[in-house]
């Protein structure tokens, strides 16, 4: 049995102690009784702790000897000398292996645990010294001396303890294991001595530098360096809590600027101002109020706004339904412009814009006359929605003609805005009605974009180029389309992007081709289609000075006095610089030439400008375009064809050869699949009449043929080019020349009949364009020629033919043979 036992089990002493104050006259009795005089107490080893006089420490005695110990001074006068044992690896510690200098306790309270342990409370009373081991066994005793410590008086010390009391209140505030109540109970100790055992005590200290502690005499001294102990705790623990306070500080950046926002905006409201989001939200939700959308979008509205109150503003879902609310709000949901559809009115706008085009202007006064009445009926109730179903007005044909502007002059007659959307290139059906609102990025498709950008929900809707729709695996935008253009389902026109239904059946669409082949048959059903031609020269000169130059002179801020241009100078542009069916590029000229001639004035060089020919030629640069027709010589070989494309009708030279050799007939340029077996057709035809035309009867056998048809900026094809190529052939056969200011189109039989072909006007347009005089046109195509302008019927002679032989006679007529050109030779023969 040793007294290391117990300081073993010791562990509480470094535990803070809540009632370390004990009164010095009753903690000292016994000791001043000795006086100075050596005495006789039991030691009790203590591990890993120094108890100091004047303060209280919790012990926990475990072993037996120092159990047996405590029982025998527990009956008597209760006191035991406290001596630390040198080290804290020792059992049983013996004389040699404890300190000499330790503190005189007396047992305060004492408590028998059930394990048979007993917890002490001692009362630290004096310092003493062992001077002598009196007894080993059953317990150590000691003769011990009492050595009471030097006590300064005087500033010195009253500036020490000041100091340590505010060093250690300091501590006590900063450590987190120091109960608050310490400050109050250093403020109560009697006396610097004590001040200082109780400084130390709840200091965390070595086991040495307490023992040290302990020794030093001098009061002074003890707080002198507590005063050094103090502010290196302090040092350490404000480091500690500055790291601390960084990791917390990274950690909770997030959370605080959360806070902060939170706080702003709680001050904010209570200063009565708004947050930015809160604006933004109120400003949206006034939006929707006032955008008139019906019941079950208002009510979508209403829950994208609650969603968006609660969506943090810096989170892209934010993004998402602040884009979506913008685009709800932005809808013309109740804006319409309509008015009453007044005809003669409409008649005047459409006059007023365009010049003839008749029958056209004619087929929309009755569109709109049918649409006036239905709507008064309607509002009278005598018809439904459905009767409402009007075709929808194709406008086909070659750019530049005025489908455009006829659309605008329809808007502007009924009082609407007009939107144009072309859908060439649509190949996909979220084009036409957007993307679902999950993709992101995701937008409304080209109809509700258009709609939004109208401003109304009842414009004039021109969809161009819808024969350039596509459609492939992403899905048929034409099935798309034919559901707008239905007005019985484009009452609740839903697009993806929106997922709501708008109501379409206001808009009034019109939609416009250069060609009716490719549109898809179900659309085109639905269509009223109106054919627009191209113009002749003088339809266009009529164009130019009744539109085009006063539109333009508008544009570029000249009066009519200051700019005119000569006819002739007209005439100049639209043969030398223009080669169209319409007059696009004839407005483009023109208004090049403005733009100098306002310069011109701007710079006072001239203050009127009049066009002529030479001055078109300054402002335009060299000529562009020439007659193709003049310039060619009779050649054997090559003859002169026609062609329609989407762009207007133009001519081909078809290009024919012979040489030795015995490989048939070679096909080169760009030809479809119809216009070669055309070509073929024409080969086998004139194999068969050889003889009949004068040609030697092996010349197939010794001779390849060779036909080309020169690539344009259009792919060719179609059977029309049939009596083309049957002419080249035997001309070059034969050698006999085609005349250049023939063009001929017409399709050939085996047996050598001229079959119809389509498009003449066109074609004759582009013919008399290149400066034609002479066409050659299948028999069946002649009552087509009716609707030709007059001014083409005066120039051109037309012969309509009904075999090859007709075909031949006129085109390889030599100089002396041909008619003298007659302005009415309409079905002339040679
Ligand atoms: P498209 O839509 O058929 O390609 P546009 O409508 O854009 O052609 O016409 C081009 C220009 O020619 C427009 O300025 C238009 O006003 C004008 N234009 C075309 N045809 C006529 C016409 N018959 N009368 C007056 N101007 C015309």
């Amino acid at each position: 049995m040793t007294a290391s036992d117990v300081a073993q089990e010791s562990e509480e002493t470094t535990s803070p102690v809540t009632e370390p104050v004990i009164k010095s006259e009753e903690t000292t009795s016994r000791a001043t009784e000795r006086g100075d005089q050596p005495f006789s107490v039991p030691i009790l080893p203590l591990k890993d702790t120094v108890v100091y006089p004047l303060t209280v420490v919790p012990l926990a005695v475990g072993q037996e000897r120092s159990l047996k110990l405590v029982d025998e001074v527990a009956a008597g006068d209760r006191l035991i000398g406290l001596v630390a044992q040198k080290s804290a690896d020792i059992q049983l510690a013996g004389p040699e292996e404890v300190f000499e200098v330790g503190t005189l306790g007396k047992i305060h309270q004492m408590l028998k645990m059930p394990d048979g342990t007993i917890r002490l409370v001692m009362q630290g009373l004096q310092r003493i010294r062992v001077v002598e081991y009196t007894q080993h066994e059953p317990y150590l005793v000691a003769m011990v001396q009492p050595i009471p410590e030097t006590e300064e008086t005087g500033l010195e010390m009253d500036a020490l303890s000041q100091n340590a009391t505010g060093l250690f209140q300091q501590m006590v505030n900063l450590s987190p294991y120091l109960p608050d109540e310490l400050v109050a109970a250093a403020m109560n100790l009697e006396g610097p001595r004590q001040l200082a055992y109780f400084v130390a005590m709840n200091l965390r200290l070595e086991m040495d530098q307490r023992q040290t502690f302990l020794e030093t005499d001098s009061v002074a001294e003890k707080l002198r360096s507590l005063t050094t102990l103090l502010n290196k705790e302090l040092e350490v623990l404000e480091l500690g809590r500055k790291i601390q306070s960084e990791a917390q500080e990274q950690m909770t950046k997030a959370q605080r600027d959360y806070y902060l926002r939170e706080q702003l905006r709680a001050i904010q409201k209570q200063l009565g101002e708004e947050s930015p989001e809160e604006a933004e939200l109120q400003e949206l939700r006034e939006k929707v109020e006032k955008s008139g959308m019906p019941a079950e979008s208002r009510q979508e509205a209403d829950r994208e706004l609650n969603r968006l109150e609660k969506v943090p503003s810096a989170s892209p879902e934010h993004g998402v339904i602040r884009t979506y609310l913008d685009w709800l709000t932005a809808l013309p949901w109740t804006v319409s412009t309509g008015e009453a559809i007044d005809v003669p009115k409409a008649r005047q706008i459409l006059d007023e814009d365009h010049y003839d085009l008749e029958k056209i202007k004619d087929r929309i006064l009755e569109y709109l006359a049918v649409r006036k009445l239905k709507e008064e009926r309607m509002a009278e109730g005598d018809v439904d929605a459905s009767a409402m179903r009007e075709p929808i007005l194709c406008f086909v044909g070659p750019p530049g003609v005025g489908k455009t502007s006829l659309g605008q002059s329809i808007a502007r007659a009924m009082g609407r805005k007009f939107i144009r959307q072309s859908l060439g290139g649509v190949r996909d059906e979220a084009e036409i009605r957007g993307h679902r609102r999950t993709y992101i990025g995701a937008l409304p498709g080209r109809i509700i974009q258009a709609i939004r950008r109208a401003g109304s929900n009842d414009p004039v809707f021109m969809m161009d180029e819808i024969d350039k729709v596509g459609n492939d695996w992403r899905g048929d935008p034409s099935s798309a389309l034919l559901e707008v253009l239905d007005p019985e389902q484009n009452k609740d026109f839903r697009d993806h992007y929106l997922d709501l239904p708008f109501d379409l059946s206001k808009v009034m669409f019109v939609t416009t081709a250069n060609t009716l082949d490719t549109i898809p048959s179900p659309l085109r059903d639905r269509m009223e289609i109106l054919q627009l031609a191209g113009y002749t020269e003088d339809e266009k000169v009529q164009i130019a000075f009744k539109y085009l130059v006063p539109k333009q002179r508008r544009a570029h801020g000249l009066r009519a006095e200051e700019i005119e241009f000569s006819e002739d100078a007209v005439r100049a542009i639209v043969q030398g610089y223009t080669r169209e069916a319409g007059v696009r590029n004839l407005e483009r000229e023109i208004a090049s030439c403005c733009r100098k001639g306002a310069r011109e004035i701007a710079e006072g060089k001239s203050g009127k400008n009049e066009v002529t020919p030479e001055k078109v030629r300054e402002y335009l640069g060299r000529q562009r375009h020439f007659n193709e027709a003049a310039e060619m010589v009779d050649r054997p070989g090559v003859v002169t064809g026609m062609v329609w494309t989407p762009v207007g009708g133009d001519i081909v030279f078809i290009e024919a050869t012979a040489m030795p050799g015995s490989k048939g007939l070679k096909l080169t340029g760009q030809l479809g699949d119809v216009m070669r077996e055309s070509a073929e057709a024409a080969h086998s035809l004139i194999r068969s009449r050889a003889e009949q035309l004068g040609i030697p009867r092996d010349f197939f056998d010794k001779n390849d043929i060779h036909i080309h048809v020169p690539a344009g900026a259009v792919p060719k094809d179609g059977p029309s080019a049939g009596i083309t190529m049957a002419t080249a052939l035997v001309s070059v056969i034969t050698g006999q020349p085609v005349r250049h200011d023939v063009a001929m189109t017409g399709e050939i039989t085996l047996r050598g009949k001229v079959l119809p072909i389509g498009g003449l006007k066109e074609k004759v347009l582009g013919a008399h364009r290149a400066g034609i005089t002479t066409v050659i046109l299948p028999k069946r195509n002649e009552v087509d020629l009716e609707e030709l302008p007059q001014e083409l019927k005066d120039d051109m002679t037309f012969v309509p033919v009904e075999n090859i032989d007709e075909v031949l006679a006129v085109a390889l007529a030599k100089p002396e043979q041909r008619p003298a050109p007659a302005p009415d030779a309409v079905g002339a023969t040679p």
